[in-house]
């Protein structure tokens, strides 16, 4: 009998699943509504679109990061491969040419002879048919109703997106380019504030006008981890210089001291045309985010390639609904991949959809599923969506959800390294 799995969207997930069955002679229809549809936030007809910062965190081996970069790695990650393809300079993080990035991706799904392309919005799902439902955080409404009524309440949340400016509208003058701590390749421009500087632009951040949100029928709330820059001000005048504009581990050349305050800008292009506002999400209105921003030094004349903005961030209640394999324990043929499950990040959701089809693929295969061990990111992150929680939140890649080490070590540095050294041994258990 041919087999064949349903994948409802095509982003980071739906594209890591599609290519992981594919590759292991599975059919697959991949079903993507773009370009008859798009999201608030997707505007790229490609997939695997990276719809705010161009970057995939860091690669250190002894982060939490690397740790699920050798995980994604394990189980042969496509995201992975094409974003080391298409990296730009990130001092110690992987970041992409998010164009060129999507364009691979697209090209080695479009031309897989075991995925067939469905386009248009899919607004059912057949609880009979073997399907991975990967269609994020911004689901489209009518399919999002349908998943509610398959989950029972479903769950959202605010999430908001960083501007980006043109290279040839900042003034060099003021800017400087330095990684923090020396570390790469002086990857970033900085833009030094003084103690004057910051504190009119901490005025002008706090009193500007903010877009209004869409209402959206579940609760509001804004997520922690991608908290608007103007609602981290709020909390009080020296939160900030603690946050995205701390100036620790940069010294200003022209000073030859550290800034008061400082807003990094990374590059989004290998050709440097363009640089996003580090750590800047943000919900102002548009025209305020050009008057404030331009506050910043060396942004003054800032052209906007892109504004900032804010959006529902939609998830299910993945402990009370899902199984660890990640299908739905009321109707077991539907696998849920992605930021919808609570995983949250981009590589994260890209795990989740390997992790999603791995499981179909066993299942297929007739074969036990081994679910990744507890000292693992993706067993510890599967562990985490998986368990009784009542007050359930995303939850991205960090050492806090691994299990500690049999001898306590005091240093972190050596801790971390030892938790990662023991999780790389382990995934090795997970045989492909
Ligand atoms: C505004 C915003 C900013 C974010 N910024 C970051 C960030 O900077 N860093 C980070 O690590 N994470 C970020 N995230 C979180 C998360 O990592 C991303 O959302 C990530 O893209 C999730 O991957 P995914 O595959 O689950 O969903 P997506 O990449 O969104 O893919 C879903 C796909 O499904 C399609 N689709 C949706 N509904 C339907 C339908 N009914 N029928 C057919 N197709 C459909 C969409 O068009 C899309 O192509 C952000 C999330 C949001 C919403």
């Amino acid at each position: 009998m041919e087999k064949s799995v349903r994948i409802l969207g095509a982003g980071l997930a739906g594209c890591e699943a599609a290519y992981f069955l594919a590759q292991r002679g599975v059919k697959v229809t991949l079903c993507e509504q773009k370009p008859q549809k798009f999201s608030d936030a997707h505007k790229s007809e490609n997939f695997a679109e990276l719809v705010c910062s161009n970057s995939l965190k860091s690669t250190r081996e002894d982060s939490s990061q690397g740790m699920l970069k050798n995980e994604m790695r394990h189980f042969g990650s496509i995201v992975l491969e094409c974003a080391e393809k298409c990296s730009v300079p990130a001092g110690g993080r992987l970041a992409v040419d998010r164009d060129i990035f999507s364009a691979l991706i697209t090209e080695k799904i479009k031309s897989h002879p075991n995925i067939t392309m469905e386009y248009g919005e899919v607004t059912e799902i057949d609880p009979d048919r073997l399907t991975i439902v990967a269609t994020g955080p911004l689901t489209s409404g009518r399919l999002y109703r349908q998943i509610k009524e398959m989950c029972g309440r479903g769950m959202s949340f605010y999430d908001a997106a960083a501007p980006i400016v043109m290279a040839d509208s900042i003034d060099m003058s003021k800017v400087f380019a330095a990684s923090r701590y020396g570390k790469g390749d002086d990857d970033y421009l900085n833009c030094p504030f003084n103690k004057e500087e910051y504190e009119a632009f901490y005025r002008a951040l706090t009193e500007a006008e903010r877009a209004p949100l869409k209402s959206f029928e579940e609760d509001l709330t804004v997520y922690e981890g991608c908290m608007p820059v103007e609602v981290m001000a709020g909390r009080g005048p020296e939160t900030l210089r603690y946050g995205p504009m701390r100036p620790v581990g940069l010294t200003d050349p022209r000073t030859g001291r550290r800034p008061w305050a400082n807003v990094q800008l990374r590059c989004e292009n290998r050709e440097k045309t363009m640089y996003n506002l580090v750590g800047f999400q943000t919900n102002l209105k548009f025209g305020e985010q050009k008057r404030v921003f331009g506050m910043i030094p060396g942004l003054e004349n800032a052209v906007f390639a892109r504004y900032g903005v804010m959006h529902r961030n939609s998830f299910i209640n993945s402990p009370n609904v899902l199984n660890n394999t990640l299908n739905l324990k009321k109707y077991p043929n539907i696998y849920f991949a992605g930021q919808i499950t609570g995983m949250e990040g981009y590589c994260e959701s890209s795990m989740c959809g390997l992790l999603a089809a791995y499981f179909v693929w066993r299942r297929l295969e007739g074969r036990p599923v081994q679910i990744p061990p507890l000292t693992t990111i993706s067993g510890a992150l599967i562990n985490y969506i998986t368990s009784p929680n009542k007050d359930f939140q995303p939850m991205g890649a960090n050492m806090g959800i691994l299990p500690p080490l049999e001898t306590h070590i005091r240093d972190k540095r050596e801790r971390y390294a030892a938790l990662s050294e023991r999780g790389k041994k382990d995934i090795q258990s997970i045989t492909l």
